[in-house]
């Protein structure tokens, strides 16, 4: 028997594709790297050997003894993940990350009549991504009944908070931990106008830019959708501001968010974490269609910005798939210094990124591409390479604005900040060749600003030590 490029959505198996599946003795998938077992309604449980399923949605998939796999699709290299619904130890299933569709088809495979099922995924949607409940009982417009059969059966989960810290500049600091063990970082930045939260999309980074302490972690996964949008909801919960609003003209059409700043502290969201997010597409995909829905977490995709370190064949589709504002890590302006501190460049040079950059879908002078620039001492931040920048992002005609990052130095680092002076200088040249070059300052360096420090400083700390800090965490959390 020998499966060919079934596409399944949200692991959800056609009831053919079930029939064949049962036709099987324990039918088993590996999926990056992992053999899970198959179980009828598509759920995914223990690892066996058995069946190929490689990378993205498609199946490849064959008994294992007789058939070669075949080779994964794509451009993207692949990582673990973690299943985008694995059932908890009591069996329960988390519903975050879920979009309504898949609510609705786990609630009719539960047993609720179809008509039923549409109607309480819409009702449990509305209170999971837009109210942020995190209890079946406070969903009050669902029968009493109805909720301890949705108890039995789900929960809505969050990251657990293995550490938070607060900023003297007002910078929050999460370092997170995922169901499996796995820790990874967010942090919140309020400004005087907006409020900025930094997600993660995998644990670690496969792609070991010199400079970038995230780089230096091995990499263990990507993000499943639940922890990616998990993460926005916990900086909700934190900051206490879910809307307190009704289910009242919501419009079911509507997919694009119609958040407003107004009084808020959490207004725009950055996909600056720890991670390559153009490397776990389909689940930050999956996240931010969440974070943007109007009936969802409704946050506008004009407040959402995704930064890539250039990963070119995802590019195009990241604008006509996800729409959201574009960050891109140029750092340099050489083939050789940006070969030697971001390493994919060997695989996707400066003019290809930059010709994906010109082609991105949605960018216009309203819709700037941000281009960051770690300021480096001695290696990137000279006057010529300022004059060069300007060149390059001109010969390309790019609607472009630059973020200069001064390095954010960390024990062992192979660099050192450029001085104030170097960085104005830099700043002036850009900003005189027509193209604004903000200086970022830097956030939170009490609390270890930098991607990667707060996950190695919390694990130099000792078990016990983190497991107060843990509780101290959830009950300001909480409060
Ligand atoms: N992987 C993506 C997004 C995460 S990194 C990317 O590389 O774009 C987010 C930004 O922080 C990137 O521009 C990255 O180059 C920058 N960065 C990483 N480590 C840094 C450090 N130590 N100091 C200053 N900026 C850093
Ligand atoms: Fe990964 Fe970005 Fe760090 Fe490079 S800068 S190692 S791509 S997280």
């Amino acid at each position: 028997m020998f499966f060919s490029h079934i596409s399944v959505d949200e692991w959800t198996i056609s009831s053919d594709e079930q029939r064949e599946l049962a036709s099987c003795d324990e039918p088993t998938m590996l999926f990056d790297g992992r053999w899970e077992r198959v179980g009828f309604s598509g759920i995914v449980s223990r690892p066996r050997a058995g069946f190929q399923f490689l990378a993205g949605r498609t199946i490849c998939a064959a008994p294992m003894a007789d058939t070669n796999l075949m080779s994964i699709p794509g451009q993207v290299d692949p990582v673990p993940v973690a299943r985008d619904i694995t059932p908890r130890a009591d069996g329960r299933l988390d519903l975050i990350g879920l979009p309504k569709e898949r609510i609705r088809e786990l609630f009719e495979d539960a047993g609720l009549e179809p008509k039923q099922a549409k109607l309480r995924s819409k009702q449990v949607f509305h209170w999971l991504y837009h109210r942020g409940v995190t209890d079946f009982d406070a969903m009050t417009d669902i029968a009493k009944t109805m909720r301890p059969w949705l108890t039995e059966r789900f929960v809505i989960g969050r990251p657990e908070v293995v550490e938070a810290q607060h900023s003297t500049d007002g910078t929050r600091k999460w370092l997170l931990k995922t169901a499996d063990g796995h820790e990874f970082e967010m942090v919140f930045i309020p400004d005087a106008d907006r409020g900025t939260l930094c997600v993660s999309s995998q644990v670690g980074c496969t792609l070991n830019c010199r400079f970038c302490h995230t780089g230096t972690m091995k990499l263990v996964r990507n993000l499943t959708p639940g922890e990616i949008v998990g993460q926005v909801m916990l900086a909700r919960d934190a900051l206490g501001e879910w809307p307190k609003g009704s289910m009242a003209g919501l419009d079911e059409a509507e997919d694009e968010g119609h958040y407003s700043s107004d009084g808020r502290l959490l207004t725009n969201i950055v996909m600056m974490g720890m991670g390559e997010p153009l490397y776990n597409f389909d689940n930050v995909k999956s996240a931010l269609k969440l974070v943007m829905d109007g009936a969802g977490l409704a946050l506008s995709k004009r407040r959402i910005t995704l930064s890539t370190s250039g990963v070119v064949p995802a590019m195009q589709r990241c604008g006509e798939e996800i729409g959201v504002n574009l960050a891109v890590s140029l750092h340099a302006v050489t083939k050789e210094i940006r070969d030697e501190i971001v390493p994919l460049n060997k695989k996707y040079g400066i003019e290809e990124l930059l010709e994906a950059c010109a082609a991105y879908p949605g960018a216009s002078n309203a819709r700037r591409i941000t281009f960051e620039y770690v300021m480096l001492k001695d290696k990137n931040d000279s006057d010529e390479h300022a004059h060069e920048l300007v060149r390059l992002l001109k010969q390309y005609n790019l609607p472009a604005k630059v973020n200069l990052i001064p390095f954010n130095p960390w024990p062992g680092a192979a660099y050192e900040t450029s001085t104030p002076e170097r960085v104005r200088s830099f700043s002036n040249i850009v900003f005189e060749g027509g193209i604004s070059a903000p200086v970022r300052t830097p956030r939170g360096r009490d609390i270890d600003a930098a991607c990667g420090q707060l996950k190695t400083a919390a694990e130099k700390k000792s078990r016990a030590q983190r497991d107060r800090e843990a509780a101290e965490a959830a009950e300001a959390a909480g409060a």
